[in-house]
């Protein structure tokens, strides 16, 4: 039994609360640390940098990952930046913008002391990475460099060109690797987690399947990191990379986890648009080309076949710069999403289906010269030219919003730990920090904060207690749970009927995206909750999972990633429906302000909504937990960006 919901925020002014959490943490000495053996899963930018932080610190620790290596993981994508708010530009920042600005993004449905402390750690990672050789742009003088992104008024993003998160990555994957080799890590590859295993309530260990030889096996630990990223592959076409899942937070949320806000989706408005049924994923154009790139469609419905060359600059509307004049293109990311839906809503939108804006370069090509934006942006025109076979320097890009990153996750309290006694959440797998929307290039602020500078101090507080309790695998306890797992791979591979696996996750992606996307409605979410049970019955009836079970199964490692989905987009259906309110990107159309933007109701929602699991292996009504949200230092408004 849950009781109430306690995220331990610390006592004492904002500012101060995490320098005395650290000071009053328990600890654990450099001889004790080599006695506890620490799982973590994932080794993306949260995982990699906790595995490698923990393994230098001195605990022993097993990683695992289901890429060939963690090099691989999704984080490798991340395209634009990451903030921190080391004031180099010297135009105003200080960390109190940066906690401001996360918080007001995410439309208030954050907890206040975990954004500040993630503001203020933000320039740690600059300096840790930079140390590491990140080779992040600098300015002549030989100062790093910035960039702006959406939904700030200063320039805090720091960027290696369009390829931030590879460079990151590289930088935690060299830490990792230097732990490998002195044997305080070890590396689990190609190695999926299927499920959680707890002995007396505590999270002790997993089960994992070797993804190259079928072989499944458990592995203890005396505490579980999970850092497996997130889920907005639910939607079947997202920016995600094609692997990310919500198979380890789903089936830890089944052993009992609580699953905070699980329907806060990011949508990102500027992806190259949907073409055709063909693909299996979408394309994100980083943020950061609306620093220099201009939103516009064509003022009259009647001109948008025209080729944009041919549509003067006084029958443009430059929607961004006109309805939000202080922020312009670099309006938040919900803000800018919705606003492209509405004037393609309203018949205005190009390209095929009506589904696209422009985001044209013309007038930066023309300020800086050709050269200039070659140099701060060329790879990401280079991606865009091999997909749409179209030259960005001479043509506006055609750009639509799509799904891309979920800021529900695990629920966690202040010490990164859920509401199980030592299984902890890192990275995108945790609700987050980031309320009801992410502001750009702070999702690897989060995870590096939290691998690298946060994890590591409070790890301990749970730690410390449990010298020796570190159970054997030979415990009836793993033994049940791998029997389970071993079970429901077996169920999988033998439904053995006609449908692909595509056909199911493409139902239910394009499902979701209508009822539970950029818009939702009561009605619509109903719809949605009717139609997914039955989709799931369909699928364990009908599905085709070729292969067998102990050998390499590319299909079987998707029936199960799917199996999961089907279960938890109905988590989100209901999540969105019980929150009667819009905030940030969970849009209900029946809560919007006379100028179409996002009502809160502060009152009944100013809340965490943390959902527990109750079916017994079956997919029953959750129960709600609500952590209220308390505000000190800022003052709840209407987000505005005009
Ligand atoms: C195209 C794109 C561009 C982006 N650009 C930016 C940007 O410029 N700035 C920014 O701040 N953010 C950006 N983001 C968001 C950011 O990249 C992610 O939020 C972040 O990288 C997530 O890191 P992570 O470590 O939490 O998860 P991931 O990098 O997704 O890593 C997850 C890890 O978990 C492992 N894993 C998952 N499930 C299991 C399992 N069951 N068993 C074993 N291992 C498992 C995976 O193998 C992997 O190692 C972007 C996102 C996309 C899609």
């Amino acid at each position: 039994m849950i009781g109430k919901l306690d995220g331990k925020v610390p006592p004492g002014p904002l500012e101060q609360k995490w320098r005395n959490h650290k000071n009053n943490s328990r600890l654990v000495s450099p001889n004790n640390r080599r006695k506890f053996e620490i799982i973590v899963v994932g080794s993306g930018l949260a995982g990699g940098s906790a595995a490698a932080t923990l393994g230098e610190l001195g605990y022993r620790v097993k990683c695992f990952c289901y890429q060939d290596s963690p090099r691989r993981a999704h984080s490798i994508a991340a395209q634009g930046g990451i903030n921190a708010a080391k004031n180099y530009q010297n135009d105003g920042d200080s960390v109190f913008r940066l906690f401001y600005d996360t918080i007001k993004g995410g439309d208030f449905r954050s907890r206040e002391a975990n954004v500040y402390r993630l503001a203020e750690v933000s320039n740690l990672i600059i300096d840790q990475c930079t140390e590491q050789g990140v080779p992040f742009a600098r300015e002549y003088g030989g100062l790093l460099a910035n960039r702006s992104f959406g939904g700030a008024q200063v320039s805090r993003t720091f960027y290696a060109r369009g390829q931030t998160g590879q460079q990151l990555l590289l930088g935690a994957y060299q830490a990792l690797c230097r732990q490998i080799a002195l044997g305080t890590v070890k590396m689990f590859s190609q190695t999926e987690m299927l499920d959680l295993v707890l002995v007396d309530g505590h999270a002790k260990g997993i089960i994992a399947r070797n993804l190259y030889t079928g072989e499944i096996n458990a592995f203890a630990g005396d505490a579980v990191v999970l850092a497996t990223g997130g889920y907005g592959n639910v939607f079947f076409l997202s920016t995600n990379a094609r692997g990310c899942n919500v198979t380890a937070t789903y089936r830890a949320y089944k052993r009992g986890a609580l699953f905070g806000n699980p329907c806060f989706t990011q949508i990102h408005p500027t992806c190259i648009p949907v073409t055709g049924q063909h693909q299996s994923k979408l394309t994100l154009m980083s943020e950061s080309l609306r620093n220099d790139g201009r939103v516009w469609v064509p003022r009259r419905a009647e001109d948008c076949a025209k080729p944009p060359k041919d549509i003067p600059d006084p029958d443009r509307d430059y929607y961004l710069e006109r309805k939000y004049p202080s922020f312009g293109n670099l309006a938040p990311r919900d803000i800018a999403s919705r606003a492209a839906k509405e004037v393609c809503d309203e018949g205005r939108g190009v390209g095929p289906g009506g589904r696209g804006v422009y985001l044209d370069f013309a007038d930066a090509i023309s300020r800086l010269g050709e050269d200039f934006i070659r140099e701060r942006y060329g790879n990401l025109f280079d991606i865009y030219q091999k997909i749409t076979a179209e030259d960005a320097y001479k043509t506006p890009m055609r750009i639509y919003p799509a799904v891309h990153y979920t800021m529900g996750g695990l629920w966690v309290d202040y010490n990164l730990m859920s509401n199980i006694p030592g299984l902890h959440v890192i990275g995108e797998a945790n609700f987050a920090d980031h309320g009801a929307n992410r502001l750009g290039a702070s999702a690897l602020m989060q995870g590096l904060a939290d691998g690298y500078f946060v994890l590591p101090y409070t790890l301990p507080n749970y730690l410390a207690g449990q010298i020796g309790k570190r159970p054997s695998t030979d415990h009836a306890e793993f033994k049940r749970v791998e029997s389970e797992v071993r079970a429901r791979v077996k169920k999988l591979l033998e439904v053995n009927g006609d449908q692909t696996l595509t056909s199911f996750h493409r139902e239910l992606g394009l499902l979701l995206w209508d009822k539970c996307g950029m818009a939702r409605s009561a009605a619509g979410l109903r719809e949605a909750l009717g139609k997914i049970p039955e989709l799931r019955d369909e699928f364990w009836k009908k599905v085709r999972v070729p292969g067998e079970g102990e050998s390499y199964n590319q299909s079987l490692e998707r029936a199960g990633r799917i199996a999961d989905f089907l279960e938890f987009a109905e988590l989100m259906c209901i999540d969105a429906l019980e929150r009667d309110e819009s905030c940030g990107g969970h849009f209900r159309e029946e809560h919007q302000t006379p100028d179409g933007e996002a009502q809160r109701d502060d009152e009944n929602f100013a809340a965490v909504f943390a959902w527990e699991f109750q079916g017994n292996g079956k997919v029953e009504h959750p129960k709600l937990h609500r952590e209220p949200l308390h505000f000190e230092a800022v003052h709840l408004t209407q987000r505005s960006y005009k």
